[in-house]
Formats: structure tokens, C-alpha cells, sequence
């Protein structure tokens, strides 16, 4: 390792100039948290996974914490939450919870336990994809009929969302951005829109790579929302949105789905957010044989590029350039969340991990690249021009042969390795 060459490149969004990889897992010190999501613009710091001195990672961290909780005393404290939920309520047909989600392993999990284990009765609610693959529009079908669950499937403004997207890509190479905010915001508008108390997730967002305090309690509060004081503020796409206004035939009320909520939002109306990952041990392979058997769920027909798992995140064929353009901005790729997550919940070895990143993360998307190419209207040259624009210093060198290659990976090959 080069110790004086760490430091000569600039680092881009705020990241660590200095990047290690986890001595346990495949995940770097370049992993953003959550709160990713609603940045303004590229160069906005960004919180990252804190390493502890021994280069272990959070989620590392977390997981031996997770294997020492008492799940029997977590599963009788949601039997006791239920009961309370169902004796607060005023009228006895009204919905117990609401359930944001694709119908993909986790949420037809989520859902299934809550209302069949636990007795909820859950209204589900759904932030349409950009555009639906067949296997996520047939799951999405087989999570309400096979499952059994009232469901609100809310499709965004396709134009809207279009431009948005593409925004997005352009200023901040994150097209996933728009789903991702409205998706987060649909949930507690629903529920204060049917007024529910109530509003489940499956996992805790933290539990891959924000603090660790934060999986010690079992509800989120409004942080994990965005919020803005003034609608001038807001930025969309890393523009703000009245300059998005000026420059198209768009008002301030398309906007609405994708404006993040009042200040306090969850406080000021009574709702509760709590997750279903505090009350039951969470693996994602089990989470997807129960998904499987009780609510139809289907893995994709083929290996999902830039990866070798067939059941995560499968619904949008957009998906597959959210991952693209991470390992773009951080240097990690889908094959590497994937890993990180197998090898600490035992399904794989560190090595084995390191070997399917080597051989999948900077796979390219191409199975959908023609339709991204003219979902966000841009030509491929233009796609190019803008991914490497993106390419931090600090994580991207150009090899003898004039290709990008990463400075440093988790199997200590990079460029400068
Ligand atoms: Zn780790």
C-alpha cells in the first residue's frame, strides 16, 4: 500500500480522502448513510459509515450486537405494541398500520408478518418504479392477490418524473433520486391522509451503515423524512425547484408528491414510525423464502447485472443505473452490497465475497441501457461525458491502457494497491 499516494488525489463529495475496506466484510469507508438521498449538490459533504480503529465497519459492528439481542422478548414487546394499537383505536374497521412498499421480498415479508402473525390489519401503499420490469409488476400483482392486502399503488406524474430524473442524473448522477424521495414521503402522507397512527417499515435504514445507536430503538422519527421550511428553498435534481419552474411548464403544485414533509411532520400528527427489523431478526435469504412461500414472491429469471443475487431490488429497470452510478460516485457497485451483506449474516466467506465483486461489480448494465438512454432523453456519448465527470480522483486512475480502473479495492488490486 502506497501511503503517499493516498492522499494526493482529491476527494470528491466530501468523502474520506483515506480509503480503507472493512477487515471483516467488502464495504469501504466511501459508504454514504441514508441521508444521501436529499443532497442538494455533488459537492454537499456526505455522511459516510463510521470505521472503528480496527477498520471494522458499522454493520459489522452491528451484527454481533444483533446476535447477542433477545428476539423472544423483542417478538413479545409486538405482540404488546399490537394489542395496544388495536385497543387505541376509535372506529374497529379502520387500518391498524400502513405499509410502504414494491411487494418485493421485504415488504411482502413485512406485510404478511404484521397482519397474519401479528393481527394488524395494514393498509400497503406503493411508489410506482420508473418503469416496471415483468418479474416486479408480477410480484407486485402476487403481493396483493396472492398475499391478500389492501393496496395504493401511487404513480407519480410520468413527465414529471422523467425530468426529474434525468435532472438528477445530470447534476448529481443519482437518477434514483426522485423515487427515492418520493417513495420515503409516501408512507406518512398516506397515513395522515386515512388517518392511521401507524406507519411500518421492514428494516431499519440504519442497520446498513448509519449509527449504531440509531438500531437501538424501535421507531424512527422525522429526521429520517426530509423536511423544508420554505418551498423556495427546495431543491429537486440538484436544482432548485423554482429554477426547474422557470425552465419548463411545470407548477409548483406538480411538485407536491416529491415535496418533503412540514417540519415535525411525524410529531405535530400523532404518527408513529416503527420498523419490523427491531421486533424480528432480520436475514435477507429468509426474509426471501418466507416472501416465496406466503406471498408468491419470484426471483428474477436471470442474474441481475452488476451482481450475482437474483432477488433484491429487482422492480425498476432503472435500478440497475442506481447501482452504476454508486460505484461511479463510491467506488461500490451492487455486487458489493450484496456481499457485505451475505458475509455477515454467514451465507459466504470474506474471500468468496471478494472473488463475486471481482467478477460482477463493475459489470455494465446493458440489458436496459437503450431504455434508460431514452427514459432521461440523453445520447450514449452524452451518458459517458457525465459518468466521468462523476469519477472522484481519489478512487478512479486511468491505467497504462487508458481505461478507469479503482484505485483500491477490498482485494487490495486497485491501481494504486
Ligand atoms: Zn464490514
Amino acid at each position: 500500500m502506497h501511503q503517499n499516494l493516498r492522499n494526493k488525489y482529491k476527494a470528491f463529495y466530501g468523502l474520506p480522502e483515506d480509503v480503507r475496506f472493512c477487515k471483516s466484510c467488502v464495504i469501504s469507508n466511501q459508504r454514504p448513510s441514508s441521508t444521501v438521498e436529499f443532497l442538494h449538490s455533488p459537492n454537499e459533504k456526505k455522511e459516510v459509515i463510521e470505521f472503528d480503529d480496527n477498520n471494522l465497519c458499522s454493520a459489522c459492528q452491528y451484527h454481533s450486537v444483533k446476535e447477542e439481542i433477545d428476539w423472544k422478548h423483542r417478538e413479545e414487546e409486538m405482540f404488546k405494541l399490537c394489542e395496544e394499537i388495536k385497543k387505541n383505536k376509535k372506529n374497529k374497521i379502520q387500518y391498524d398500520c400502513v405499509i410502504p412498499g414494491s411487494g418485493g421480498k421485504d415488504s411482502a415479508f413485512t406485510a404478511h408478518i404484521i397482519k397474519y402473525k401479528y393481527g394488524l390489519n395494514p393498509l400497503t401503499v406503493t411508489w410506482a418504479p420508473h418503469l416496471y420490469t415483468d418479474i416486479g409488476w408480477k410480484n407486485f400483482e402476487n403481493w396483493v392477490h396472492v398475499g391478500g392486502f389492501d393496496n395504493i399503488l401511487f404513480t407519480p406524474n410520468g413527465k414529471l418524473h422523467r425530468y426529474l430524473t434525468k435532472k438528477a442524473f445530470e447534476n448529481l448522477l443519482h437518477p434514483f433520486q426522485p423515487f427515492i424521495i418520493g417513495q420515503r414521503i409516501i408512507g406518512p402522507l398516506i397515513a395522515k391522509q386515512f388517518n392511521i397512527p401507524v406507519v411500518f417499515y421492514g428494516e431499519n435504514q440504519a442497520e446498513y451503515g448509519n449509527k449504531i445507536s440509531e438500531n437501538n430503538k424501535n421507531s424512527m422519527d422525522d429526521k429520517f423524512f426530509s423536511s423544508v421550511e420554505d418551498v423556495n428553498d427546495l431543491m429537486l435534481g440538484g436544482e432548485k425547484v423554482s429554477e426547474l419552474i422557470k425552465n419548463s411548464n411545470f407548477k409548483i403544485e406538480d411538485f407536491k408528491p416529491y415535496i418533503p414533509l412540514e417540519k415535525n411532520f411525524i410529531k405535530k400528527n400523532n404518527i408513529v414510525v416503527h420498523y419490523l427489523g427491531y421486533y424480528e431478526k432480520w436475514d435477507p435469504q429468509e426474509v426471501y423464502y418466507y416472501a416465496s412461500e406466503n406471498t408468491g414472491f419470484n426471483p428474477s429469471p436471470e442474474r441481475t447485472e452488476g451482481t450475482y443475487g437474483r432477488y433484491s431490488s429487482i422492480d425498476d429497470k432503472i435500478d440497475m443505473f442506481h447501482y452504476y452510478t454508486t460505484l461511479i460516485k463510491f467506488g461500490l457497485g451492487r455486487a458489493t452490497y450484496d456481499a457485505a451483506q451475505e458475509i455477515r449474516n454467514g451465507k459466504i466467506t470474506k474471500e468468496e465475497g471478494q472473488n463475486l465483486v471481482k467478477l460482477y461489480d463493475q459489470e455494465f448494465p446493458k440489458k436496459y441501457f437503450k431504455e434508460f438512454l431514452d427514459y432521461i432523453s440523453i445520447s450514449e456519448k452524452e451518458f459517458f461525458q457525465i459518468v466521468d465527470k462523476f469519477r472522484s480522483p481519489h478512487l478512479w486512475g486511468k491505467d497504462i491502457n487508458g481505461e478507469w480502473k479503482l484505485r483500491h479495492t477490498s482485494s487490495n488490486d486497485g491501481l494504486d494497491d
